[in-house]
């Protein structure tokens, strides 16, 4: 018998475990608990089928310890974009997700999902169609198999194979003396920090949702790893809305909007080459760090 409970069977845990992956856990646990229970009547809409459009229009919040932290950020994200936040400690790019998210519902404004005021739509039934990658991968105690199943709960051998597959995670494995049997230890030791990015992109891979949420490692990764993470999350983010905390020139290269926070504020917007001949705070930033850091 198991000395340990999975949370296999336990949806809402992941979406606890994302958040503290997102946030700092305790104050944001405290703090999903008594939203939750807020939430009252006007959650009401199940999503079915999301498209993926998300809108923000003049969305304002400031967390209970002080002034505004996100400031009417406005911006329209089409179906299948991907969207780079870019911008210093502090800006705001974290928030912006957790509002996203619904994990913090926004003071003023509003943010439109397909159109619908999310707060309108069940914060479950929301999350359903988000995938997240964050730079703490969370996998939990159990075989590699069981971690990506994780991403959806009834899918097959075949199945969660072939997402490893696309993840580029199915040769390293492949190569490992119980291939997916292989169990992961709790403190996250036997595979690497990039294997483990892999594992939670198939993971994403396989859930298949409509919008996507990518938080950029910072950590230093293996070369030859960090490009299979990068053609993983390529081809994870084809035709989905993504947003992704960016911290590789590659990445906001490619992305179809550039967002640039500093201070709560979007301050600059556009694509890579024209913002840098605007010469503004993405310039320095270019200057400053990205520059130094292409994979
Ligand atoms: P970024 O992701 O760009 O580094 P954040 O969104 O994490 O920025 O933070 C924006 C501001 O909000 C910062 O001043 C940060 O200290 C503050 N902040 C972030 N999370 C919380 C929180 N849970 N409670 C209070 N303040 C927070």
């Amino acid at each position: 018998s198991r000395q340990f409970t999975r949370p296999l069977n336990d949806l809402a845990n992941q979406f606890n475990t994302l958040l503290s992956a997102i946030a700092g856990a305790e104050r944001v646990f405290e703090i999903l608990d008594e939203k939750e229970e807020e939430q009252g009547d006007e959650a009401s809409i199940e999503l079915q089928d999301l498209r993926g459009r998300v809108e923000f229009q003049d969305v304002s919040f400031s967390y209970e310890t002080g002034g505004d932290t996100v400031r009417e950020i406005s911006f329209t994200a089409n179906v299948g974009e991907s969207i780079a936040l870019v911008g210093p400690t502090g800006a705001g790019k974290t928030t912006l997700i957790n509002l996203l998210s619904r994990f913090y519902d926004n003071d003023s404004g509003t943010i439109l999902i397909d159109g619908i005021n999310s707060k309108k739509i069940k914060r479950d039934s929301l999350r359903r169609h988000m995938g997240f990658v964050l730079q703490d991968s969370y996998l939990f105690q159990g075989t590699i198999r069981e971690n990506i199943r994780y991403g959806r709960l009834d899918a097959t051998d075949d199945e969660v194979e072939a997402a490893a597959k696309m993840a580029n995670a199915h040769s390293f494995i492949s190569k490992l003396k119980d291939g997916y049997e292989t169990v992961l230890k709790q403190d996250g030791s036997g595979i690497s920090q990039g294997q483990k990015q892999l594992i939670s992109i198939a993971r994403a891979i396989l859930a298949d949702p409509a919008l996507l949420i990518l938080d950029e490692a910072t950590s230093s990764i293996d070369t030859i790893t960090e490009l299979k993470i990068q053609e993983a999350l390529q081809r994870l983010m084809k035709g989905r809305t993504s947003f992704v905390i960016a911290h590789r020139l590659n990445t906001i290269q490619r992305a179809d909007q550039i967002l640039v926070l500093q201070n709560g504020r979007i301050i600059e917007r556009g694509l890579h080459e024209s913002l840098l001949s605007e010469k503004g705070f993405y310039h320095s930033l270019f200057h400053g760090q990205l520059k130094d850091q292409i994979s």
